[in-house]
């Protein structure tokens, strides 16, 4: 069998997204996203309500961590890593 390998580049609600929904897909696939930031999956419409102080605490804006994605859908999720170039002919 041929296993897919899929790599993400950025989190969020469109990585994230399609992270999840590829694992629906396919359960075989190995699923690998990359994300810049320090964060996979947080909550970008509860900013103004963090900045405004209607949500104090800021965990409350972080939805899930690599360590979830890993448990729930075999995702291979990495944060601070900067995707600079891709090689699609070389596929790195
Ligand atoms: C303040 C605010 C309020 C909002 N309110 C609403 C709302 O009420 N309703 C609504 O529907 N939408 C709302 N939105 C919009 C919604 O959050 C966006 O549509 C959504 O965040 C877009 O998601 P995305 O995954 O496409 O992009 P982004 O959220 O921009 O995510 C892209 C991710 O990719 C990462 N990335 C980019 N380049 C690289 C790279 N080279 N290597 C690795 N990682 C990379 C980035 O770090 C980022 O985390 C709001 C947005 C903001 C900022």
């Amino acid at each position: 069998m041929n296993t897919k390998k899929i790599v993400i580049v950025g989190g969020v609600a469109g990585g994230a997204t399609a992270a999840g929904r590829l694992r629906r897909l396919d359960e075989n696939a190995e699923i690998t996203l990359l994300e810049a930031s320090g964060h996979i999956s947080f909550a970008n419409c509860g900013l103004p309500y963090h900045i405004g102080g209607d949500i104090q605490e800021r965990e409350k804006l972080l939805l899930r961590t690599p360590e979830d994605f890993w448990k729930r859908y075999r995702v291979r999720a990495e944060v601070n890593a900067v995707v600079e170039e891709v090689d699609s002919k070389q596929k790195k």
